[in-house]
Protein backbone atom coordinates (compact mmCIF):
# COMPACT_ATOMS: atom_id res chain seq x y z
CA UNK A 1 0.00 0.00 0.00
CA UNK A 2 2.44 2.26 1.09
CA UNK A 3 4.51 1.82 -2.49
CA UNK A 4 1.09 2.64 -4.31
CA UNK A 5 0.66 5.73 -2.74
CA UNK A 6 4.38 6.78 -3.62
CA UNK A 7 3.30 6.21 -7.05
CA UNK A 8 0.72 8.62 -6.61
CA UNK A 9 2.83 11.27 -5.79
CA UNK A 10 2.85 12.90 -9.24
CA UNK A 11 -0.67 11.93 -9.97
CA UNK A 12 -3.81 14.56 -9.67
CA UNK A 13 -6.61 14.08 -6.55
CA UNK A 14 -8.89 14.12 -9.44
CA UNK A 15 -12.55 12.56 -8.89
CA UNK A 16 -13.80 9.55 -11.44
CA UNK A 17 -16.23 12.68 -13.10
CA UNK A 18 -13.28 14.80 -13.09
CA UNK A 19 -14.03 17.46 -10.23
CA UNK A 20 -10.33 18.45 -9.13
CA UNK A 21 -9.91 18.36 -5.63
CA UNK A 22 -6.47 20.23 -4.09
CA UNK A 23 -4.94 18.23 -1.37
CA UNK A 24 -2.36 19.96 0.93
CA UNK A 25 -0.45 20.17 4.17
CA UNK A 26 -0.51 21.09 7.26
CA UNK A 27 2.75 22.10 8.78
CA UNK A 28 4.43 24.06 11.71
CA UNK A 29 8.24 23.50 11.40
CA UNK A 30 11.21 24.54 8.69
CA UNK A 31 11.60 20.53 8.26
CA UNK A 32 7.79 19.78 7.25
CA UNK A 33 8.47 21.72 3.91
CA UNK A 34 10.18 18.17 2.80
CA UNK A 35 6.49 17.12 2.80
CA UNK A 36 5.46 18.89 -0.72
CA UNK A 37 7.99 16.82 -2.40
CA UNK A 38 7.74 13.72 -0.36
CA UNK A 39 4.17 13.73 -1.18
CA UNK A 40 3.58 15.74 -4.27
CA UNK A 41 0.64 18.02 -2.17
CA UNK A 42 -1.18 20.90 -3.93
CA UNK A 43 0.86 23.25 -0.76
CA UNK A 44 0.75 24.19 2.45
CA UNK A 45 -2.59 24.79 3.29
CA UNK A 46 -1.66 25.71 7.56
CA UNK A 47 1.63 26.88 8.33
CA UNK A 48 0.99 26.91 12.49
CA UNK A 49 3.36 29.52 12.99
CA UNK A 50 2.93 29.03 16.87
CA UNK A 51 5.30 25.99 16.96
CA UNK A 52 8.28 27.90 16.39
CA UNK A 53 7.45 30.02 19.28
CA UNK A 54 6.46 27.04 21.36
CA UNK A 55 10.06 25.09 20.65
CA UNK A 56 11.87 28.30 21.38
CA UNK A 57 13.43 29.36 24.89
CA UNK A 58 13.12 32.96 24.63
CA UNK A 59 10.94 35.24 22.04
CA UNK A 60 12.20 34.20 18.43
CA UNK A 61 13.28 37.89 17.15
CA UNK A 62 11.54 39.05 14.23
CA UNK A 63 14.72 38.07 12.16
CA UNK A 64 14.67 34.63 13.23
CA UNK A 65 10.90 34.77 12.73
CA UNK A 66 11.58 35.86 8.61
CA UNK A 67 14.48 33.27 8.23
CA UNK A 68 11.55 30.73 8.75
CA UNK A 69 8.86 32.00 6.39
CA UNK A 70 11.31 32.74 3.94
CA UNK A 71 12.93 28.75 4.09
CA UNK A 72 9.25 27.25 4.22
CA UNK A 73 8.50 29.64 0.73
CA UNK A 74 11.66 28.85 -1.00
CA UNK A 75 10.92 25.34 -0.38
CA UNK A 76 7.60 25.18 -1.37
CA UNK A 77 8.61 27.10 -4.96
CA UNK A 78 5.46 27.99 -6.69
CA UNK A 79 3.19 26.08 -3.95
CA UNK A 80 0.91 28.05 -1.76
CA UNK A 81 1.69 28.42 1.88
CA UNK A 82 -0.75 29.47 4.33
CA UNK A 83 0.49 31.13 7.16
CA UNK A 84 -1.52 30.73 10.57
CA UNK A 85 -0.57 34.01 13.02
CA UNK A 86 0.15 32.70 16.23
CA UNK A 87 -2.20 31.03 17.96
CA UNK A 88 -0.86 30.94 21.50
CA UNK A 89 -2.56 31.01 25.11
CA UNK A 90 -4.75 28.66 26.84
CA UNK A 91 -2.79 25.14 27.24
CA UNK A 92 -0.20 26.55 24.29
CA UNK A 93 1.99 28.82 27.54
CA UNK A 94 4.66 30.95 26.79
CA UNK A 95 6.34 31.44 30.05
CA UNK A 96 8.67 34.00 28.09
CA UNK A 97 5.68 36.14 27.94
CA UNK A 98 4.39 35.62 31.11
CA UNK A 99 1.36 33.91 29.44
CA UNK A 100 0.86 30.82 31.53
CA UNK A 101 -0.54 27.28 31.26
CA UNK A 102 -3.71 26.76 33.92
CA UNK A 103 -3.99 30.48 35.00
CA UNK A 104 -8.12 30.42 33.15
CA UNK A 105 -10.47 27.30 34.02
CA UNK A 106 -11.35 26.84 30.29
CA UNK A 107 -8.34 27.42 28.54
CA UNK A 108 -9.32 26.29 24.69
CA UNK A 109 -12.06 28.96 25.22
CA UNK A 110 -9.57 31.25 27.08
CA UNK A 111 -7.75 34.18 25.98
CA UNK A 112 -5.89 32.75 23.18
CA UNK A 113 -5.37 32.56 19.31
CA UNK A 114 -6.33 36.54 17.52
CA UNK A 115 -7.68 37.24 21.03
CA UNK A 116 -4.74 37.31 22.38
CA UNK A 117 -2.94 38.44 19.40
CA UNK A 118 -4.72 41.97 19.30
CA UNK A 119 -4.23 43.10 22.68
CA UNK A 120 -0.90 42.20 22.27
CA UNK A 121 -0.49 43.86 19.47
CA UNK A 122 3.63 44.13 19.43
CA UNK A 123 4.05 40.48 19.15
CA UNK A 124 1.04 40.53 16.17
CA UNK A 125 3.52 43.58 14.37
CA UNK A 126 6.61 41.77 14.46
CA UNK A 127 4.90 38.17 13.17
CA UNK A 128 3.18 41.00 10.50
CA UNK A 129 6.85 42.44 9.45
CA UNK A 130 8.19 38.95 9.45
CA UNK A 131 5.82 38.02 6.90
CA UNK A 132 5.22 40.82 4.96
CA UNK A 133 9.48 40.67 4.43
CA UNK A 134 9.82 37.01 3.60
CA UNK A 135 7.15 37.11 1.11
CA UNK A 136 8.47 40.26 -0.71
CA UNK A 137 8.18 39.71 -4.31
CA UNK A 138 5.79 37.04 -4.17
CA UNK A 139 1.85 36.04 -2.78
CA UNK A 140 1.54 36.46 0.72
CA UNK A 141 -1.42 34.03 2.10
CA UNK A 142 -2.36 34.51 5.55
CA UNK A 143 -4.84 33.73 7.66
CA UNK A 144 -6.19 34.62 11.49
CA UNK A 145 -6.95 31.76 13.97
CA UNK A 146 -10.21 31.85 15.95
CA UNK A 147 -12.03 34.56 13.87
CA UNK A 148 -14.96 35.24 16.12
CA UNK A 149 -16.65 38.39 15.35
CA UNK A 150 -16.31 39.92 11.57
CA UNK A 151 -14.69 42.72 13.10
CA UNK A 152 -11.71 40.86 14.39
CA UNK A 153 -10.58 39.84 11.43
CA UNK A 154 -10.99 43.70 10.22
CA UNK A 155 -9.04 44.84 12.86
CA UNK A 156 -6.34 41.93 12.03
CA UNK A 157 -5.95 42.32 8.40
CA UNK A 158 -5.78 46.48 8.92
CA UNK A 159 -2.32 45.86 11.28
CA UNK A 160 -1.23 43.81 8.66
CA UNK A 161 -1.64 46.11 5.91
CA UNK A 162 -0.46 49.32 8.44
CA UNK A 163 3.10 48.11 8.37
CA UNK A 164 3.08 47.01 4.72
CA UNK A 165 2.61 50.97 4.24
CA UNK A 166 5.23 51.69 7.06
CA UNK A 167 7.89 48.85 5.22
CA UNK A 168 7.47 49.95 1.94
CA UNK A 169 7.69 53.50 2.91
CA UNK A 170 11.05 52.11 4.15
CA UNK A 171 11.82 50.82 0.86
CA UNK A 172 11.75 47.29 2.04
CA UNK A 173 9.99 45.23 -1.40
CA UNK A 174 6.50 43.74 -0.26
CA UNK A 175 4.51 40.61 -1.61
CA UNK A 176 2.90 41.06 -4.73
CA UNK A 177 -0.36 40.37 -3.70
CA UNK A 178 -1.51 39.67 -0.09
CA UNK A 179 -4.54 36.83 0.03
CA UNK A 180 -6.30 37.18 3.65
CA UNK A 181 -8.30 34.82 5.17
CA UNK A 182 -10.36 33.62 8.68
CA UNK A 183 -10.23 30.57 10.08
CA UNK A 184 -13.67 29.24 11.05
CA UNK A 185 -13.47 27.62 14.38
CA UNK A 186 -15.64 29.00 16.39
CA UNK A 187 -19.63 28.72 15.15
CA UNK A 188 -20.56 32.41 16.04
CA UNK A 189 -18.25 33.67 12.67
CA UNK A 190 -20.83 31.36 10.47
CA UNK A 191 -23.80 33.46 11.84
CA UNK A 192 -21.86 36.26 10.18
CA UNK A 193 -21.26 35.31 6.80
CA UNK A 194 -22.78 38.12 4.82
CA UNK A 195 -20.38 40.24 7.20
CA UNK A 196 -17.23 38.08 6.81
CA UNK A 197 -17.66 36.92 2.92
CA UNK A 198 -17.42 40.12 1.77
CA UNK A 199 -14.00 40.56 3.45
CA UNK A 200 -12.05 37.72 3.11
CA UNK A 201 -9.67 36.33 0.12
CA UNK A 202 -10.11 32.63 1.32
CA UNK A 203 -11.87 30.66 4.39
CA UNK A 204 -10.22 27.75 6.44
CA UNK A 205 -12.60 25.38 8.88
CA UNK A 206 -10.76 24.21 11.66
CA UNK A 207 -12.83 21.11 12.53
CA UNK A 208 -10.47 20.53 15.35
CA UNK A 209 -12.00 23.55 17.45
CA UNK A 210 -15.19 23.67 15.26
CA UNK A 211 -16.13 20.30 16.75
CA UNK A 212 -15.36 20.96 20.38
CA UNK A 213 -17.62 24.10 19.97
CA UNK A 214 -20.30 23.08 18.27
CA UNK A 215 -20.80 19.45 20.69
CA UNK A 216 -19.51 21.15 23.80
CA UNK A 217 -16.61 18.59 24.38
CA UNK A 218 -13.19 19.28 25.01
CA UNK A 219 -10.94 18.26 21.73
CA UNK A 220 -8.50 16.60 24.57
CA UNK A 221 -10.18 14.76 27.12
CA UNK A 222 -10.38 10.93 25.94
CA UNK A 223 -13.80 10.24 28.23
CA UNK A 224 -15.63 12.24 25.41
CA UNK A 225 -13.62 11.23 22.81
CA UNK A 226 -16.72 8.46 21.26
CA UNK A 227 -19.11 11.40 22.17
CA UNK A 228 -19.36 12.91 19.12
CA UNK A 229 -18.23 12.04 15.45
CA UNK A 230 -16.97 14.14 12.66
CA UNK A 231 -19.47 12.40 10.17
CA UNK A 232 -22.12 13.47 12.86
CA UNK A 233 -24.99 15.51 10.79
CA UNK A 234 -24.75 18.14 13.04
CA UNK A 235 -20.93 18.75 11.77
CA UNK A 236 -21.62 18.17 7.98
CA UNK A 237 -24.88 20.27 8.02
CA UNK A 238 -23.51 23.06 9.43
CA UNK A 239 -20.34 22.23 7.42
CA UNK A 240 -22.57 22.53 3.85
CA UNK A 241 -24.19 25.77 5.24
CA UNK A 242 -20.89 27.45 5.30
CA UNK A 243 -19.97 26.30 1.87
CA UNK A 244 -23.15 27.38 -0.30
CA UNK A 245 -23.36 30.94 0.85
CA UNK A 246 -19.20 30.92 0.14
CA UNK A 247 -19.31 29.44 -3.21
CA UNK A 248 -22.14 32.06 -4.30
CA UNK A 249 -19.83 34.94 -2.81
CA UNK A 250 -16.93 33.19 -4.72
CA UNK A 251 -14.66 32.82 -1.65
CA UNK A 252 -12.69 29.60 -1.71
CA UNK A 253 -13.69 26.93 1.53
CA UNK A 254 -10.86 24.82 2.82
CA UNK A 255 -10.90 22.13 5.92
CA UNK A 256 -7.61 22.12 7.82
CA UNK A 257 -8.70 20.27 10.77
CA UNK A 258 -7.49 16.44 11.26
CA UNK A 259 -10.97 15.25 9.99
CA UNK A 260 -9.78 15.55 6.26
CA UNK A 261 -6.82 13.57 6.73
CA UNK A 262 -9.74 10.21 6.99
CA UNK A 263 -10.24 8.74 3.68
CA UNK A 264 -13.92 8.19 4.39
CA UNK A 265 -14.49 11.65 6.11
CA UNK A 266 -12.71 13.61 3.24
CA UNK A 267 -15.42 11.68 1.02
CA UNK A 268 -17.96 13.10 3.23
CA UNK A 269 -16.78 16.78 2.75
CA UNK A 270 -16.37 16.29 -0.81
CA UNK A 271 -19.88 15.35 -0.56
CA UNK A 272 -21.24 18.44 1.29
CA UNK A 273 -18.76 20.55 -1.29
CA UNK A 274 -15.46 21.21 -0.17
CA UNK A 275 -13.04 20.91 -2.38
CA UNK A 276 -10.12 22.01 -0.77
CA UNK A 277 -8.25 19.90 2.00
CA UNK A 278 -5.51 20.25 4.54
CA UNK A 279 -4.16 17.24 5.89
CA UNK A 280 -0.95 15.60 7.87
CA UNK A 281 1.21 14.50 5.48
CA UNK A 282 0.53 10.80 5.90
CA UNK A 283 -2.91 11.08 4.72
CA UNK A 284 -2.09 12.34 1.35
CA UNK A 285 -1.79 9.30 -0.33
CA UNK A 286 -4.90 7.43 1.12
CA UNK A 287 -6.95 10.24 0.33
CA UNK A 288 -5.76 11.37 -2.78
CA UNK A 289 -6.57 7.27 -3.92
CA UNK A 290 -9.89 7.80 -2.25
CA UNK A 291 -10.79 10.88 -4.54
CA UNK A 292 -9.06 8.87 -7.72
CA UNK A 293 -11.87 6.13 -6.93
CA UNK A 294 -14.72 8.52 -5.77
CA UNK A 295 -17.50 10.05 -8.32
CA UNK A 296 -18.08 13.10 -6.83
CA UNK A 297 -21.53 13.29 -8.67
CA UNK A 298 -22.54 10.61 -7.00
CA UNK A 299 -21.69 11.45 -3.35
CA UNK A 300 -22.90 14.81 -3.29
CA UNK A 301 -26.13 12.87 -4.27
CA UNK A 302 -25.99 10.11 -1.39
CA UNK A 303 -25.01 13.12 1.26
CA UNK A 304 -28.42 14.65 0.71
CA UNK A 305 -30.20 12.22 0.74
CA UNK A 306 -28.54 11.09 4.06
CA UNK A 307 -28.54 14.68 5.15
CA UNK A 308 -32.33 15.04 4.53
CA UNK A 309 -33.12 11.85 7.13
CA UNK A 310 -29.58 11.28 9.14
CA UNK A 311 -29.44 7.55 9.86
CA UNK A 312 -28.22 7.33 13.72
CA UNK A 313 -25.08 5.19 12.34
CA UNK A 314 -23.82 7.76 9.35
CA UNK A 315 -20.33 6.03 9.52
CA UNK A 316 -21.72 2.82 8.95
CA UNK A 317 -23.97 3.43 6.43
CA UNK A 318 -20.95 5.74 4.65
CA UNK A 319 -18.65 2.70 5.22
CA UNK A 320 -20.96 0.09 3.43
CA UNK A 321 -22.12 3.23 0.55
CA UNK A 322 -18.34 3.15 -0.33
CA UNK A 323 -17.52 -0.34 -0.12
CA UNK A 324 -20.59 -0.85 -2.63
CA UNK A 325 -19.56 2.04 -4.85
CA UNK A 326 -15.58 0.93 -4.97
CA UNK A 327 -14.54 3.80 -3.57
C1 LIG B 1 -8.33 23.28 14.05
O1 LIG B 1 -8.73 23.80 15.10
O2 LIG B 1 -8.99 22.45 13.41
C2 LIG B 1 -7.02 23.62 13.49
C3 LIG B 1 -6.67 23.25 12.29
O3 LIG B 1 -6.15 24.30 14.26
P1 LIG B 1 -5.42 23.70 15.54
O4 LIG B 1 -5.58 22.20 15.50
O5 LIG B 1 -4.01 24.15 15.43
O6 LIG B 1 -6.16 24.35 16.65
MG1 LIG C 1 -7.80 25.51 15.93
Amino acid sequence: RRAAYAALRDVAPETKDGHRVTVMVNAGLRDDAAALDITGADGIGLFRTEFQFLVSASLPQRERQQRLYREVLEAAGERPVVFRTIDIGGDKALPYLNIEAGDEENPAMGWRALRLALERDGLMKAQARALLEAAGGRTLNVMFPMVSEAWEFDEARALFEAQRLFLSGRGKRMPNEIRYGAMLEVPALAEQLDLILPQVDFLSIGTNDLTQFLFAADRANPKLAERYDWLSPSILRFLRRVVEPARAAGVPVAVCGEMGGRPLEAMALIGVGIDRLSITPAAVGPVKAMVRSLDRTAIAAEMDRLLAHPPRDMRGVLGAWAATNGV
